[in-house]
């Protein structure tokens, strides 16, 4: 069983994810502030075997040089993002589509979803799934950026209305103070997942 923990950075409410199974640990949208991500690692005595982006946007990669240079890794992202992070590649992982990643002992299932940019992932290890900016609780992320697509958006929500309704979702950003939730949930109370569900009937 993984262990989730969420740690608030930054001035943009940005969640970025520590998920461990004992002391074995990924990073998911590593951002702001690595000193202290890098202390809290070493503090728990944690061995960081991955560092995972949902995306490409600035929030969530711009600063992650630091530690990827101090534990010697290469982060996973869509290669369609690349452009959008400005990281050197040497520092990259970079993958197409769908995919299926052995990390660790994470077994990681990416799921693209396009819409917010055209490189955005979501991100399955076990029951739960990081949406980055493809989906908040009640709401999903802007689609008027560059690479956005409002069409491929609702592709993507539907791909996330899909999964199991007991799927814990973890977003990119608690935006109003709320960063998880259920398929379930949002399948009642996100209107952008729902008219994406009832787009797809007519
Ligand atoms: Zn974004």
């Amino acid at each position: 069983m993984i262990n989730i923990d969420v740690i608030n950075l930054g001035p943009m409410d940005n969640c970025t994810y520590l998920v461990t199974q004992g002391k074995e640990a990924l990073l998911i949208d590593p951002a702001w502030d690595m000193n202290f991500l890098i202390h809290t690692l070493e503090e728990k005595q944690l061995h960081l075997c991955g560092v995972l982006f949902t995306h490409g946007h600035f929030d969530h990669v711009k600063f992650s040089q630091e530690l990827l240079t101090h534990f010697g890794l290469k982060a996973y992202l869509e290669e369609s993002d690349v452009p959008l992070a400005g990281l050197p590649l040497e520092l990259l992982h970079t993958y197409q589509g769908d995919q299926t990643f052995e990390i660790g002992p994470f077994h990681v299932k990416i799921w693209a979803t396009p819409g917010h940019t055209a490189g955005c992932v979501c991100i399955q290890i076990e029951d739960a799934l990081f949406t980055g900016d493809t989906l908040f609780p009640g709401a999903c992320g802007r689609v008027d950026l560059p690479t956005s697509n409002p069409r491929d958006m609702l592709a993507s929500l539907r791909k996330i209305a899909s999964f199991p309704e007991d799927t814990r979702l973890f977003a990119g950003h608690s935006y109003g103070g709320r960063c998880s939730s259920t398929v379930a949930n949002e399948k009642l109370h996100n209107s952008f997942m729902r008219n994406a569900l009832r787009w797809e009937k007519n």
